[in-house]
């Protein structure tokens, strides 16, 4: 289920041609509506296609002034509750509701690795290109075995 803005929080990201959400959405679905012609509200970023949003929070988690929201699925959140994060230096604050009032509060540390620091590939082996055509390329290291038809559920 998609972000929505809240647009009496969100301030552009004072103007800057890429906002926050802009720059981190994997999905590029983040806008900023700079004179208003698109939804009515000048300066107010937007999802400018709630149906492709994947809900992996990236832009509520980023946003400077908490403006962003995700509306859940309906069997995880049930209407009526939230999920919001509230990003500090050190960790990020989970404020939960529920529908019934109740408000439970978790606090997560974040990474503290440089951006850009990591090195996904740490450690493997590097990658035998002429075995590209073959099942399990990359994972045949990892204990890859063929697929057994027997092992299926035939219904
Ligand atoms: S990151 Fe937040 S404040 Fe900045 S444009 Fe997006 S919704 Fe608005
Ligand atoms: S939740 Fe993820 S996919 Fe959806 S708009 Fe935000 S950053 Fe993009």
């Amino acid at each position: 289920m998609p972000t929505f803005v809240r647009t009496e929080k969100c301030d552009g990201c004072k103007g800057q041609d890429r906002t926050a959400c802009m720059y981190i959405c994997p999905h590029d679905l983040m806008k900023l509506d700079k004179d208003g012609s698109e939804t009515g509200h000048s300066m107010k970023a937007f999802n400018q296609e709630p149906e492709q949003c994947w809900e992996c929070y990236s832009c509520v988690k980023i946003c400077p002034q908490n403006a962003i929201e995700a509306r859940h699925y309906a069997d995880i959140v049930p209407l009526g509750g939230s999920v919001q994060p509230l990003r500090g230096t050190d960790s990020i604050m989970w404020t939960i509701k529920f529908r019934n009032g109740t408000m439970k509060r978790f606090k997560f540390p974040i990474r503290t690795t440089a951006e850009g620091s990591i090195e996904p590939y740490a450690g493997k082996p590097d990658a035998d290109k002429s075995k590209i055509e073959d099942n399990g390329f990359f994972c045949t290291h990892n204990g890859y075995r063929e697929g057994d038809r027997s092992e299926l559920i035939n219904l």
